[in-house]
């Protein structure tokens, strides 16, 4: 399984830059996880193979360029763009984002060929697919329903942790895979702002330290994402402080392969 997480943001030479600002990660050029920065950062080739779009959560974040993605392929849509989300999500973005008013609610436009957007609800706890994946997503701990996911093609299995705070069912599933290859997580916050995380429900690199104790599959790689811009640097050195040898910063624009 090749994954990409998507640049947001570009240097003078167009090249991507380290922050993260968005969320959005490129499954095999053909699935994503979020859709933050989907409409700006994927390739053309790319653009044409995307079709299925996991959303975890509707926080700006993780959709901004969501209806922009839409929008610039509706002309030559010969398929509808899928959403995959709990109902719940559904609703969320068909109340506030797709509404007519932020933008146009696409699941009711055709193209020359058809629709051009639809939604996916899916079940938490059972196990649905999408393209080539098979997914299980899970309840985690974030100040809106979010879920995170273990997404598996036949071969590897890679957990995706999404925006969250302490949580349990998640290591419940994700240590119930029979094999594990990598794990996605998020560290938003420096430890100096444990009061903020708790509140907005994200992880610190302290939050990190006992989520992975939690964690019983072993020589897996885990890679840190979500790490807020402003504190990337106070982040990095926390997590390395760690000294956890498995765990990484991922980086944007990097494609990693399991
Ligand atoms: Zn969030
Ligand atoms: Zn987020």
């Amino acid at each position: 399984m090749k994954i990409q997480l998507l640049p947001s943001s570009f240097d003078s030479a167009g090249c991507a830059t380290a922050e993260q600002r968005l969320t959005c990660f490129l499954i095999d050029d053909r699935v994503t996880v979020d859709a933050g920065s989907i409409a700006i950062a994927l390739t053309d080739a790319q653009r044409n193979s995307v079709r299925d779009i996991i959303v975890t959560h509707p926080h700006m974040d993780h959709i901004a360029s969501l209806p922009i993605f839409v929008d610039d392929l509706f002309a030559e849509l010969r398929e509808p763009v899928r959403i995959y989300a709990t109902q719940e999500v559904v609703e969320l973005l068909e109340r506030d984002v797709f509404n007519d008013n932020v933008y146009p609610r696409f699941s009711e436009f055709e193209n020359s060929y058809g629709r051009v957007m639809k939604y996916v609800p899916f079940r938490i706890r059972e196990e649905f697919r999408v393209a080539h994946l098979r997914v299980i997503a899970v309840p985690v701990n974030h100040i809106v329903p979010t879920v995170g996911l273990l997404v598996s093609d036949g071969n590897s299995t890679v957990a995706f942790s999404s925006d969250t705070a302490e949580t349990e069912e998640f290591w419940h599933v994700v240590n119930r895979a029979p094999r594990l290859n990598a794990l996605l997580i998020e560290t938003s916050f420096p430890n100096s702002m444990h009061k903020l995380a708790e509140a907005s429900k994200h992880l610190t690199p302290a939050m990190l330290a006992k989520e992975l104790g939690k964690l019983s599959h072993n020589s897996i790689d885990i890679l840190a994402v979500h790490l807020k811009p402003a504190y990337r640097d106070t982040l990095i050195s926390e997590l390395a402080g760690l000294k956890i040898p498995s765990l990484k910063v991922m980086e944007p624009g990097r494609t990693y392969e399991w």
